[in-house]
């Protein structure tokens, strides 16, 4: 990448989106809502059950025109993104986050919290992890907190995390998808007993949309 390139990155006028798409979004608190997704790739957090590794080496993306992608968002019927990736947070959100909110497009963002919170969404589901957990100053601001469960231990993560997020925040655990069938019964007691939980379902996955 040339050093023009390295500066419209830094600016946030460069992104390396790895896909771009319009579905439904499929999980946590704003199932069920079309949104066109944009994931960009690039991430360290490493996860061990990751179901999209793909994303992980950013080189393999070259950065696209951000001006594109708003173009693109605004083709579509919903006003509503989904930043995704990928670790969203390893690049400059704001001027996607400006060029989209011009055309009152509601901007959703999914993340670890491993990185400095950019951009200005209007809703952060925020989905910890072990390997790398979230910065201090993000669980404040996060609107929903959604935990990967793939065994015992994750529930203790869980509600760790928990204690860290301001009041009102949604709280959902979330089956690790390969672990789905042996891990459900357990989190569907651990939601009755502590009822501040409600489940998160990847009814993508289930619809087989993207
Ligand atoms: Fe995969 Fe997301 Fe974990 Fe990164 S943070 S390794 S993209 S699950």
């Amino acid at each position: 990448m040339d050093k023009t390139s390295d500066i419209l990155l830094a600016e946030g006028k460069l992104l390396p989106v790895m896909e771009e798409f319009y579905t439904l979004q499929g999980e946590g608190y704003n199932t069920g809502q079309a949104a066109y997704f944009i994931r960009i790739g690039g991430c360290d957090v490493g996860c061990s059950w990751c179901d999209i590794r793909e994303s992980w080496n950013a080189q393999l993306y070259p950065p696209v025109e951000t001006d594109g992608v708003i173009s693109r968002a605004l083709e579509f019927p919903a006003k509503a993104v989904v930043i995704t990736g990928g670790e969203p947070l390893n690049y400059n959100l704001d001027y996607l986050s400006q060029g989209l909110k011009q055309h009152g497009v509601k901007i959703f963002i999914e993340t670890s919290g491993s990185q400095p919170l950019r951009g200005t969404p209007d809703w952060i589901c925020l989905s910890p992890k072990k390997s790398s957990p979230p910065l201090k100053e993000i669980f404040l601001k996060a609107d929903e907190l959604k935990v990967i469960i793939q065994d015992e231990t994750d529930l203790c993560w869980a509600e760790e995390n928990m204690e860290k997020v301001k009041a009102g925040c949604q709280l959902y655990l979330q089956p690790e998808w390969s672990r789905r069938n042996t891990i459900l019964p357990r989190i569907i007691s651990y939601i009755k007993e502590h009822p501040r939980w409600k489940i998160s379902l990847q009814s993508h996955k289930y619809m087989r949309i993207p």
